[in-house]
């Protein structure tokens, strides 16, 4: 037997057909811009529904930092501008409090798929031990409340707040920036901190906005309409007919909750999510009580080790994401036999998880139809006990369009293959913006140096130093994935960004340092680090099935440059620590006070 008709290679060449196949069905000519933005028609969909939006006087203020962000990366940058002595500055944000992300979603069922241990901040500064081993979404908003407070970072926070523009004034040596609550604050520098998944966006279905029942987007949830809350029951639906469009990391949660309250639930798939166990439990207390000083840093190191292809000598996490992560097979093999094992390894990890479908679904066809047929890197991957059983509800109808999505939505409900899905509720799971262009995200589009803005210089894309600094933009920071690290656990990418800029921003006050921004060169050789990194998983990456880690597989110019660090988180850590220890910011263009 040769070793192309081995059992095993026969098994991958089968594999590989069958994804080609189901990757081929979703491939679409527009890409990114099948999506639409929260405005138009859709404006209300924007509105915070959680809390109202005081009057309050315009301010206008000088200050050394101005933070545009009060989530996770603005509240770490806030704690290390602190242990750096900075203490005159002013965060934005145009939520009504902490929090970002786990201020927005408030989704029933929502909670961290990462440990709490490794995903919730400062969790020794602060003396805080979470209740569960997976924290759920009001869990984590209190934290970041406790966080504000503990660092005396409510009286130095703007909320419901939006940037309208941020101009660098050359002469004075500072940004001034607007609001849309007409404030002005000039700042000596601004950090953008604006978050990564925090612009929601809709699919673009024709007839969409013709729907006449109630709609939402699940980062507004509204429980005036549906009742209970994000732990209880929501007695509201109990005669309704809901549907939900998006089977992502989100309504896989979310769904539970309404197969629990609705009369009758759809559930409206393109692609399946891979769905693990997740084996949720209180903390174990004593266990907690032993951990030694520093345990945190070294656990959510570790973790990203497990995650990363890393392999620590212990897993000290050991859930679910250590086992189905812990061999990196997106990285090109050195031989054509590593690869092979390699693609195996891949194969039998997601072959797992589709079983573990035909376990616990009963309906056969529904089983296969929730079957996940890509490799376990092209999306990510979710750990939910109660997702799959909720589909053996009689009153739970997946309704599968085969790769194609929602043909159309009418003023009764939605349309799939000629069938009409009347509705009282659309929910869209559908989602946020990822990997679109930064200043879309931000909101505002920064003028820096000479008037340039950012949306003509980064017009093929971005341009930056790690992701952090910008030619043209003196004492401007980034922390977004653009040009930078990302992982599994969001908080360790931002915990060492956050660091690294409240480093940089110490340093230039200790050093008397009047501007710093990146060099043109130095932004080249960082993307052709970039470009290498990425040129590692190419193969892998083209053989995904569409979604927002490939920007939907499209023909996007600017992808190229929006690139994010594709190796390991620990990686681009390193990038960071050595180019602080070396000393001299070699790459970025500073001038003196
Ligand atoms: P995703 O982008 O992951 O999912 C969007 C869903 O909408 C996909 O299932 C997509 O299908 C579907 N969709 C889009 N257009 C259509 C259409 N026209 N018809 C039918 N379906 C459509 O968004 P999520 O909000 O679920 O998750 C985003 C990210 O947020 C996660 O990946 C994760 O990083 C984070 N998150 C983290 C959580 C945590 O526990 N830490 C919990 C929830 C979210 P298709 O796959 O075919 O594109």
């Amino acid at each position: 037997m040769t070793e192309s008709e081995s059992p095993e290679s026969q098994l991958l060449a089968e594999a590989r057909a069958r994804y080609q196949q189901e990757r081929e069905k979703r491939l679409r000519r527009d890409g990114l811009d099948q999506f639409q933005e929260l405005k138009g028609d859709f404006e209300e969909y924007d509105k915070d529904p959680f809390s109202p939006v005081e009057p309050r006087d315009a301010v206008t203020k000088d200050v050394e930092v101005l933070l545009v962000g009060a989530g996770f990366a603005g509240m770490l940058v806030a704690k290390h501008l602190l242990d750096e002595g900075i203490s005159d500055f002013l965060m934005l944000d145009k939520a009504g409090d902490f929090g970002g992300t786990w201020y927005w979603n408030r989704y029933p069922g929502c909670m961290c798929d990462v440990e709490s241990y490794t995903y919730l901040p400062l969790l020794e500064e602060t003396g805080y031990m979470p209740k569960m081993r997976y924290a759920g979404a009001p869990e984590i908003f209190e934290h970041c409340q406790r966080i504000g407070r503990t660092f005396g970072l409510y009286e130095r926070a703007l909320f419901h707040t939006v940037v309208d523009s941020a101009e660098w004034d050359d002469a004075a040596g500072r940004w001034v920036v607007t609001t849309d609550r007409g404030d002005r604050v000039t700042a000596r520098f601004v950090v953008a901190a604006g978050g990564i998944l925090a612009k929601a966006k809709l699919p673009g279905i024709p007839g969409i906005e013709t729907f006449g029942g109630k709609a939402f987007h699940t980062s507004r949830w509204d429980y005036g309409y549906t009742g209970g809350g994000p732990d209880e029951v929501m007695a509201n639906l109990a005669d309704k007919r809901v549907g939900i469009i998006g089977t992502g990391a989100t309504a896989v949660q979310v769904v539970p909750r309404l197969a629990a309250s609705a009369k009758e639930v759809f559930v409206f798939q393109r692609t399946p999510s891979a769905v693990g166990e997740r084996n949720n439990g209180p903390t174990d207390e004593a266990w907690f009580q032993s951990l030694e000083p520093g345990w945190q840093a070294e656990r959510i190191r570790n973790f990203t080790q497990a995650v990363t292809g890393k392999k620590p000598e212990v897993d000290q996490v050991h859930d679910g994401w250590t086992h189905v992560m812990w061999d990196d097979t997106q990285s090109r093999a050195a031989t054509p036999e590593e690869q092979t094992a390699v693609d195996l390894s891949d194969f039998e990890t997601m072959q797992e998880l589709r079983d573990r479908v035909a376990k616990i679904v009963t309906d056969r066809e529904t089983a296969e139809k929730l079957q996940p047929w890509y490799g376990k890197h092209c999306k990510r991957v979710c750990f939910h006990d109660e997702y799959l059983p909720a589909f053996n509800e009689p009153h739970v109808h997946l309704v599968d369009t085969d790769g194609q999505g929602v043909d159309s939505v009418n003023e009764r409900g939605v349309v799939v293959d000629g069938t009409e899905y009347p509705l009282d509720l659309l929910i869209f799971a559908s989602g946020f913006e990822v990997t679109t262009d930064l200043d879309r995200r931000l909101g505002f589009d920064p003028v820096g140096r000479d008037g340039v803005r950012m949306s003509e210089r980064w017009h093929d894309g971005a341009h930056t130093l790690h992701g952090v600094l910008s030619a043209e933009f003196p004492n401007m920071m980034f922390i977004s994935i653009v040009q930078a690290g990302f992982g599994t656990n969001f908080l360790h990418f931002l915990s060492e960004s956050a660091n690294h800029v409240a480093w940089l921003i110490g340093q230039c006050e200790a050093q008397g340092i009047r501007t710093i921004e990146a060099t043109p060169e130095a932004e080249e050789e960082w993307h052709m680090v970039l470009m290498k990194e990425a040129g590692k998983i190419a193969g892998y990456s083209m053989s995904c099935t569409p979604g927002y880690y490939n920007s939907e597989q499209g023909n996007n110019p600017k992808a190229r440059r929006n690139l994010t660090y594709t190796g390991s988180l620990l990686d681009y850590v390193g990038y960071l620590e050595r180019w602080r220890d070396e000393g001299g910011f070699p790459g970025a263009r500073v001038t003196p006070a």
